[in-house]
């Protein structure tokens, strides 16, 4: 990829912007494009072009719509491996995962298509005679995005593709730290015939261009995925002008591994929770309770298989496990917390050190033994390589430990027992479980998180019915 200056994409212009920010490669810290620094005054354009746009978009049938999302997702699939490319270099995953996240994307913008015959409203009964009460499901009008940089691509079709099937219209802001697939995408997007004005992407600092998007009256739902702290900060300034949100944030995922469990099953999906996009994925396993009997062998297991993966720099070997870390501060506050929970007394199995490879930003595979519940690393979000495992005597205990957490987004048990596992279901506060299996969420399930993990959800009919209001009608005639 050259070094290329992007532009904001409103009502369907590619428009450039005096004020700049570089992107970087995480991998070896090569600039690889300067995007535009939105200005209030670009950013309000854009939503003023959405909002022109959005009574228009809203009184096509919806199946017409779909055939926009479809024909996005076509064009993504036939881009595939280039997009998978770019993300590799702006965000460090491996190519394979790249390639798994752009496919996965256009998936998506298919399959919510295929709402479009089947939202639906209700008709309820009256107590009056000569009356029929309609409940119609309708846009809430506007949409802003915000999205993060973890999975920047399917990020934006997360919060694009079930507004827009809805009758919205958006304006999405990418991450500062990985804007270029999104503005690729619009490029895409902007080779259709979509109608000027219902998908918009501005970039920006969140402090400028975010929170200018948050505070603004023209927009009905702010749909955001990142941390506890911006979700907190973007709901104070959504507070004056009431505006709806759905947010998706952070995580410290529980895996409870009982002494019945298939053991060679937990130490793989459990190690592919810390390896896969460099353990920076909200729904992962963060945190570990193993039961005392299986212990020393899952430690000694799991120790082996973080040991082996392979890690460096992903756009020159396309053969690994791992890439870098999203940036510096990514780097640091991973090194931090395991420093951190070694001085409280965790022990290092393997790993423990900042990585040689280089400029970029890699942290060695790690596993901590010997963690307890007060310790920093069993609490906060690590986003990075790092295992840190809890001993535990029992069910009972894993639960009280699992579920004494600020996140609520999702944990996972592994054991033999239908009983333990329907206990853990019933017993466990958390969006969603996972049992014998990665964690990874289907886009036809529901998405969201308890407690500071969020408030809404994404993905599936729920997630849908997010992106609009119920407006009833009582109609006597
Ligand atoms: P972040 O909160 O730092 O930034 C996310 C987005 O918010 C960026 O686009 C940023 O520019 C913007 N932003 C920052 N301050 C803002 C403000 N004051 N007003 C408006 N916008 C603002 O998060 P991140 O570091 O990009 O992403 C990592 C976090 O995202 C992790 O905590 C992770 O768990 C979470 N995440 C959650 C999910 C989920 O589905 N629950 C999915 C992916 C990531």
């Amino acid at each position: 990829m050259s070094e290329i200056t992007y532009q904001n994409y409103i009502d369907n212009t590619f428009v450039g912007s005096d004020s700049l920010i570089e992107v970087y490669n995480p991998a070896d810290a090569a600039l690889l494009a300067r995007v535009p620094d939105a200005s209030g005054e670009q950013v309000g354009r854009a939503i003023a072009a959405a909002r022109k746009a959005q009574r228009g978009w809203a009184a096509k049938p919806a199946i017409e719509r779909a055939g926009y999302l479809r024909q996005i997702a076509r064009k993504v699939r036939d881009n595939a491996e280039r997009l998978a490319r770019i993300i590799t270099r702006e965000q460090g995953k491996v190519p394979a995962l790249a390639l798994v996240e752009v496919n996965f994307t256009a998936d998506y913008l298919d399959y919510m298509a295929e709402w479009a015959r089947r939202l639906e409203g209700e008709v309820l009964t009256s107590d009056r005679v000569n009356e029929h009460i309609f409940l119609l499901r309708k846009p809430l009008g506007v949409v802003a995005g915000i999205l993060p940089w973890n999975f920047p691509f399917f990020l934006i079709a997360r919060k694009m593709a079930p507004a827009l099937i809805t009758g919205n219209t958006i304006v999405i802001k990418p991450s500062e730290e990985t804007p270029i697939n999104c503005f690729e995408f619009a490029k895409l997007v902007a080779e259709t015939d979509l109608p000027p004005g219902v998908f918009n992407v501005v970039s920006g600092t969140g402090a400028g261009a975010g929170s200018v998007l948050t505070s603004h009256a023209g927009i009905d739902l702010i749909s955001f995925t990142g941390s506890v702290g911006t979700g907190s900060r973007i709901m104070a300034a959504a507070a004056p002008n009431i505006t709806k949100l759905n947010l998706e944030l952070g995580g410290k995922a529980p895996a409870i591994v009982l002494a019945d469990a298939d053991l060679e099953l937990a130490v793989t999906a459990i190690t592919a929770s810390r390896v896969i996009n460099t353990g920076q994925v909200c729904n992962c396993a963060e945190r570990v309770y193993v039961e005392r009997k299986v212990a020393d062998q899952f430690i000694d297991k799991i120790a082996s298989a973080m040991a082996a993966t392979r890690y460096g720099d992903p756009s020159v070997d396309n053969d690994l496990d791992m890439g870098p870390l999203i940036n510096q501060a990514g780097l640091d506050k991973v090194a931090q917390m395991v420093k951190t929970a070694i001085g409280h007394g965790a022990q290092v199995i393997t790993g423990g050190s900042v990585a040689d490879k280089g400029k970029g930003f890699h942290y060695q595979p790690t596993v901590l033994a010997g963690c307890s519940a007060d310790m920093e690393i069993m609490r906060k979000e690590i986003f990075g390589p790092v295992l840190p495992i809890q001993i535990v005597e029992d069910l009972d205990e894993a639960i009280a430990l699992a579920n004494d957490s600020d996140y609520g987004l999702t944990s996972s048990i592994y054991t033999r027992s239908l009983g333990a596992a329907l206990k853990a279901s019933r017993e466990i506060d958390f969006g969603e479980t996972y049992v014998n299996r990665e964690n990874f969420e289907a886009m036809q399930g529901f998405h969201a998180g308890t407690r500071k993990s969020g408030i809404g959800g994404a993905d599936g009919k729920h997630g849908l019915y997010e992106f609009t209001h119920t407006h009833v009608v009582y109609m006597q005639a």
